[in-house]
């Protein structure tokens, strides 16, 4: 029986901030699925810098640095709109950290008006610097539930805790109701600012609609948890969200590329390959 190697070209925006710890993590993920015979794909990795770049990117990351900045040069290079487009209109695989977790909120805290732009894709608030200024940047050894949906890592790969690292980081602060416009209430609120809306192509993009998930939470240590009582249950006092996922969309709160641990882009190229294989049915 013969079959073809299906390509897979991977994008990693490169307007700013750490793409190229990404696109070496990319690469020990791909080397590792390889390795344990997960799929037999042939991976390209590359940094986008333009709209034909983009063009080429059956998925894309979008880095930590600075999401101002990186807004400003997006849209100083005419690449929002088509940025908009990949993620919220054709539904390509998309994953955003850090300052990526902000510009794919449909929405985003402590922000000036007019200071900058988003894109959008995932119905949530973030709010920005959530832990502070730079000096309050830190490391946390956190529990990472949806590694264990992985195919290929093994328990222990998927049950050990993930070194992650929040410089300045944003969190989840609330999951907002799915809307297909823009979030009206979102954008009366103050210092706020909130993406244009856009919808999806066509039937096959709009396979992708979903419900955002919280896929992870710091852990709360600091708040004591509130007596059970199992008559009036109260809700536990959980800690930050610092990863969601809506269809197409994922977003993390801290910085995987900067640890060197190539676990998470494992799952998400996992998660890109059975995404593609969606498509390609709903396509034939
Ligand atoms: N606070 C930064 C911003 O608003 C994000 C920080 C980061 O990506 N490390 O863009």
């Amino acid at each position: 029986m013969t079959h073809s190697i299906q390509q897979v070209t991977v994008g990693v925006l490169a307007l700013q901030g750490a793409f190229s710890e990404h696109i070496q993590l990319l690469s020990q993920a791909a080397f590792y699925l390889k390795e344990n015979g997960a799929n037999d794909s042939e991976w390209r990795f590359i940094e986008v810098r333009t709209t034909e770049g983009l063009g080429k990117c059956d998925a894309l990351i979008i880095p930590g640095g600075e999401s101002t900045t990186m807004s400003l040069v997006a849209a100083r290079s005419g690449m929002l709109g088509p940025l908009r487009e990949y993620v919220k209109v054709l539904r390509k695989p998309t994953w955003g950290t850090c300052a990526g977790l902000i510009l794919l909120a449909e929405s985003a805290n402590r922000t000036k008006k007019g200071g900058q732009e988003l894109i959008g894709g995932l119905d949530v608030r973030v709010n920005r610097n959530h832990f502070g200024r730079q000096v309050e940047s830190f490391q946390a050894n956190i529990d990472l539930p949806f590694l264990r949906n992985s195919r290929t890592l093994t328990n222990d790969e998927a049950n050990r805790l993930f070194r992650s690292v929040f410089i300045r980081a944003p969190v989840v602060e609330k999951i907002l109701p799915r809307m297909k416009g823009i979030q009206t209430e979102e954008a009366s609120r103050e210092a706020t600012i909130v993406a244009p809306s856009k919808v999806p192509a066509d039937e096959i993009a709009k396979e992708f609609e979903a419900e955002v998930e919280v896929l992870a939470r710091l852990p709360n240590p600091a708040t004591p948890q509130p007596k059970q009582d199992d008559a009036n249950p109260v809700p536990r006092n959980e800690g930050d969200i610092i990863a969601v996922q809506q269809g197409n969309v994922f977003g993390t709160s801290f910085h995987p590329e900067l640890t060197g641990d190539p676990r998470i882009h494992v799952w998400w190229l996992e998660q890109v390959l059975t995404a593609l294989g969606r498509r390609t049915l709903q396509g034939s």
